[in-house]
């Protein structure tokens, strides 16, 4: 484990806030160490009152905020003596702890505390840091994980059993700490939890936590726990996409909202739902309550859809008699499979929750690999991770959501997306809560968007076998497919027929109408999975309603895309799945656009730029942010009962009209 402390960056954090910043910092960019809020620090610091008396204030991390992107507003002050005197109470709800953990507040807008705060005012120590280590969970899920840390560490550290975190956790270690702790504790373990370092500095108690950490990671080395080979990594050649969508329409009925399904087949996702063994290792719970992930495993995909579609059943059933519970069970249900063909999937709300619990799966396969070479993986008992999960701190966190946006669960696929229109229409997607599969010709595609609802791939949509594996690796990420814009086009420059060669003519059908139709085509059967109907919006343009001369391939190949998405509309109502089609105009702030075009267009119809660009009956501008607005409209609920539409966006065209 690398120490990452480095005094010249260290010396522009200036305080004992802001160095207890930058150590939560340096612990937040390990990911074994610290994970998704798995962890927390804190520093104490004297303060003066309004009334001029000094006062100890534990500046505790504060909820809502990454140790990772900490900042010193993301502390809590909490007032030390009255942290103590809570510690004292023989019995505390955690709701009520909650509440009073705020009343000690200095800061009324500050962020509520951590709920591991009173535990850290217990320790007498100015600096306190706390990690979920990855090491540290290794060796305690192990049978006799209490005595390998005795062998670890000597009388260096402070050992405790395993209690939730909350108010009984606080009070235990408040008790039992006072009379515990010596000269020689460099920090306190507590078992199928994590660590806690501390010290008079900020570096003193992050080479701590590094130093205790480190010892862990080589007794697992010494006894050759470490390594964990990739064998059987075999990566099947079949596509998925179709039992995959099934999947997850099977899950989301079941649930009640669509939800996102993602695999992950990378090498060690592979090799460990390949391990002869994994009936038995991945059945053993969580390597920490704080991180549940209720695993299923299914056999063979495909066959056992049904099976796994009613263990859920009985799972909701089981655990959540009233329906309206579901949205917040999902997040207790099982939201992972292991498959041999597929690797890991992990299920979510959302993408991001689908990323969350594959990143926290990934670093359990870790735990659990290494914890098997130790001698035999053992974590909690069931009874424990039920006690976390339905903790009333986390069903009140995730009642206290509010309403999610409009397509929560969706996924939508957008070709031509890296610029104009197209991107335009995956920023109104993402923003109602899509997970979007981005599409274009243009490598930057890959890298338009860094977050975990967004995945770019470069496709040539002129190649049908591109088109294909895109729709296989979107599906991939993210389970199925809800809504498809069809938006990639081109507009070649002005030609009169006569002067048509049929390889332009071609070049731009291949481009604006056959390519749609493989997408439609392949979409079609993921579109008829989609669990609130499939959406189709077509990029069409003013041009079929009312063509101009000099674009005749342009012109006859929207027409055409508009009478095949008429076509579908007709064909696919059955299968609840909606086509219309827009008609823009005048789109100017698109690529095709420079400054220079305008210009010369607005000369030549002896215009200013301004006039060129709102010349219509409204006289106002058409942006791609207004036209992909009206694209995401159509695909919502207001259009909900509309098929087979053409839309025109165009401020007004009398020749429409
Ligand atoms: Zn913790």
């Amino acid at each position: 484990m690398q120490n990452l402390w480095n005094e010249q960056e260290a010396a522009q954090y200036g305080g004992d806030l802001a160095q207890c910043v930058y150590a939560s910092r340096l612990l937040g960019r390990d990911k074994s160490l610290v994970l998704h809020g798995g962890g927390n620090t804190s520093v104490k610091i004297q303060e003066r009152n309004l009334f001029g008396e000094d006062e100890n204030i534990l500046y505790v991390k504060g909820s809502g905020w990454d140790l990772e992107t900490i900042q010193a507003a993301g502390f809590a002050p909490v007032r030390m003596a009255y942290l103590l005197k809570l510690a004292q109470l023989p019995t505390l709800t955690d709701t009520a702890m909650a509440n009073e953990l705020k009343l000690g507040m200095t800061r009324a807008d500050a962020p509520a505390p951590s709920v591991e705060a009173i535990l850290h005012a217990a320790i007498p120590h100015k600096f306190v840091l706390h990690t979920h280590a990855d090491a540290i969970l290794t060796v305690t899920n192990t049978a006799d994980g209490e005595a390998r840390i005795r062998e670890i560490y000597g009388d260096t550290v402070v050992m405790l059993p395993y209690i939730m975190p909350g108010f009984k956790l606080a009070r235990e270690a408040a008790e039992m700490l006072p009379s515990s702790l010596s000269e020689n504790t460099l920090g306190m373990v507590l078992l199928n939890h994590g660590i806690f370092s501390f010290g008079e500095t900020a570096r003193d108690a992050y080479d701590r936590m590094i130093a205790l950490v480190t010892r862990a990671e080589e007794y697992l080395q010494t006894y050759g726990a470490w390594q964990v080979p990739f064998v059987n990594v075999h990566r099947t050649n079949r596509a998925l996409r179709q039992e995959l969508a099934e999947l997850r329409r099977e899950i989301s009925e079941v649930a009640g909202f669509p939800v996102i399904v993602a695999t992950h087949d990378d090498d060690q996702s592979l090799a460990f739902v390949n391990r002869q063994d994994i009936a038995m290792v991945s059945q053993q719970g969580t390597a920490t309550p704080d991180h549940i992930i209720r695993t299923k495993r299914l056999p063979l995909l495909g066959r056992d859809v049904a099976a796994f579609s009613t263990a859920y059943e009985s799972y909701f059933a089981e655990h959540s008699p009233n329906a309206e519970q579901k949205l917040t069970m999902l997040d207790a249900a099982p939201r992972l499979l292991l498959d041999p063909e597929l690797g890991v999937v992990t299920i979510g709300k959302t993408a991001k929750d689908a990323a969350i619990a594959n990143d926290i799966y990934q670093h359990t396969i870790d735990i659990i690999s290494r914890a098997t070479n130790l001698g035999g993986y053992r974590s909690l008992p069931v009874s424990d991770a039920f006690d976390m999960e339905y903790w009333e701190l986390e069903q009140a966190k995730l009642r206290a959501g509010g309403k999610p946006p409009v397509f929560t669960g969706e996924i939508a696929l957008v070709t031509g997306a890296a610029s104009g229109i197209g991107k335009a229409c995956v920023e109104s997607l993402l923003a109602r809560g899509a997970a979007v599969i981005a599409l274009d010709i243009v490598p930057e595609i890959v890298d338009l968007f860094k977050r975990p609802d967004y995945i770019g791939l470069q496709c040539d949509v002129s190649s049908e076998a591109e088109i294909i594996q895109a729709i296989e690796s979107g599906v991939k990420a993210f389970g199925g497919l809800d809504i498809l814009v069809l938006n990639a086009g081109i507009f070649p420059s002005s030609r009169r027929i006569e002067a048509l060669p049929l390889a332009e003519w071609d070049k731009i059908m291949r481009i604006n109408l056959d390519a749609n139709l493989v997408i439609m085509r392949e979409a079609h059967p993921l579109l008829k999975l989609a669990p609130r109907g499939g959406k189709v919006v077509i990029i069409a343009s003013k041009n079929v309603p009312a063509p101009g001369p000099g674009v005749a391939a342009y012109s006859a190949s929207k027409a055409a895309l508009t009478q095949l998405g008429r076509v579908a509309a007709l064909e696919w109502g059955a299968d609840n799945i909606r086509v219309n089609m827009i008609n823009p105009n005048a789109v100017f702030d698109t690529g095709l656009w420079t400054e220079d075009i305008l210009q010369a267009r607005a000369k030549h119809y002896g215009m200013s730029v301004d006039d060129y660009k709102t010349n219509n009956i409204l006289h106002v501008a058409i942006t791609s942010h207004d036209c992909a607005e009206l694209v995401a409209e159509l695909c919502g609920p207001l259009f909900a009962k509309t098929t087979g539409a053409q839309i025109p966006i165009d401020g007004g065209n009398d020749r429409v009209i």
